[in-house]
């Protein structure tokens, strides 16, 4: 056990040492404000210099290229990352996380040969299309019909919200393949190619100026069956994988940034000579005592994770107190930070959701309330599975 968590320390050392020779030290003052180009450039060559570092799928198997890291190591590296202020991967999670976890647990050798390798090279980005317009809480509620025909499925509908698809060249695709199934049970998981003709994708803006995301509307668009993912109607099932991909990693390195963002609120509220502000020092207090609570709540489950035990709810009470805490922290960012804090700041693409830029970040913030299941109902999951409340009335609901 003392030889385990020497090793890791000597883990930690090594990764720290890396990012201080790789990382460019100044990289959010060049990228503040950068164009859209430079930013897809930026992510590119930190990509790049990941991988030449070997860390930039430190959770695959060796035998596909990964690290083979354990997942003590690979708590400690995204705690060194978020540490040293690493800019994110945000264009290629889905590539990284989701893709792969899915084509591992349900995916043909051939699947896995010709895109696992292409993804760790940087050639492929992927994006998700799960949700559509009137499925997002209720995904199973899809509409998007592929119907086989000869070797091919034709796919005709809509997703939207679907995270970079103007960048990527796969899509993870849900579609329903049997109508007169009940609904969990006639949808069906492709991957789809994004270059295929009938495949429209379309930004969508966001209040922060960005578009973080897209509309794609299919019209008889034309998919082999070989890029079937599972079997035909087991798609929900196929889903799963990709939805518990990231196992509490992600909001572990957001919370470790979060908690170095601290600094920022106190280096605001003495410029504005506030510190000694009753009101500001109650909130202070608060928001420090709330990183620190929730940074216990991510190391039990994370501890728990570690010896092999279910996780229950604890992703939901842990998604609902971060996301609820990062709109507070950024809130009083742009109370600190007076009028200058009050006009819309330049976008940081990969940096943390707290950058000081408070405006920006803290509009972005409430997406953290939705995406990946919406708040309200992570609060039905805690209340039914947790507390053992009364389910919700469902059939008014769906109407
Ligand atoms: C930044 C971001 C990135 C995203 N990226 C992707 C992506 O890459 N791919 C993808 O497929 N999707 C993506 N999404 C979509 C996301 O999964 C959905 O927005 C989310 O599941 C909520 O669905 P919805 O938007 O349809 O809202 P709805 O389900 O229509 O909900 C509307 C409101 O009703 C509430 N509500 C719904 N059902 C209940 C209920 N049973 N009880 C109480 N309240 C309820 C919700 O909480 C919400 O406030 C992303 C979303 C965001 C914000």
């Amino acid at each position: 056990m003392i030889a385990a968590l020497k090793n890791l320390e000597g883990f930690r050392a090594g990764v720290r040492d890396w990012l201080a020779a790789n990382l460019p030290a100044d990289w959010q003052q060049h990228m503040l404000g950068a164009s859209e180009e430079a930013h897809i450039a930026f992510q590119k060559s930190w990509f790049r210099t990941l991988a030449a570092g070997g860390f930039v799928a430190p959770h695959w198997p060796v035998a596909w290229g990964g690290a083979g890291l354990s997942f003590a190591e690979q708590i400690v590296l995204y705690e060194e990352i978020a540490r040293a202020g690493a800019p994110r991967l945000v264009l290629y999670f889905i590539s990284l996380y989701h893709a792969p976890a899915t084509l591992l647990e349900w995916g043909t050798d051939a699947q896995r040969r010709k895109h696992l390798p292409a993804i760790l090279s940087g050639d492929e980005i992927w994006c998700q299309g799960f949700s559509e317009p009137n499925a997002g809480s209720d995904l199973a509620g899809l509409r998007t019909r592929a119907e086989r025909r000869g070797d091919h499925y034709i796919v005709n509908g809509q997703k939207i919200w679907s995270s970079n698809a103007q960048y990527a060249r796969y899509c993870l695709l849900l579609a329903r393949t049997d109508p007169s199934a009940a609904k969990h049970k006639g949808i069906s998981y492709f991957i789809l190619d994004l270059e295929s003709p009938g495949v429209t994708r379309r930004p969508i803006g966001m209040m922060t100026g960005g578009s973080h995301f897209c509309e794609l509307f299919f019209d008889d668009v034309a998919i082999p069956a070989e890029n079937l993912i599972g079997a035909e109607n087991n798609g929900w099932a196929v889903a799963q994988a990709t939805l518990s991909s990231e196992r509490g990693l992600t909001i572990l390195e957001l919370t470790e940034r979060l908690r170095n963002s601290f600094g920022l609120l106190l280096r605001d509220a003495r410029q504005r000579g506030l510190v000694a502000d009753d009101e500001v020092r109650r909130r202070l207090v608060e928001l420090h005592t709330r990183i620190e609570a929730l940074r216990v709540m991510i190391n039990n489950m994370l501890g728990r994770m570690l010896h092999g035990a279910g996780v229950g709810t604890e992703p939901s009470i842990i998604k609902v107190h971060y996301s609820e805490l990062l709109q507070d922290f950024t809130e009083l960012g742009v109370r600190l930070g007076g009028l200058e804090a009050q006009y819309l700041q330049p976008i940081l693409m990969g940096g943390g959701y707290e950058t000081g830029y408070w405006m920006h970040d803290h509009l972005y913030s409430w997406s953290w309330t939705i995406a990946g299941g919406s708040n309200e109902v992570q609060r039905n999951i805690i209340a039914e599975r947790a507390l053992n409340l009364p389910r919700e009335p469902k059939l008014a609901l769906a109407k």
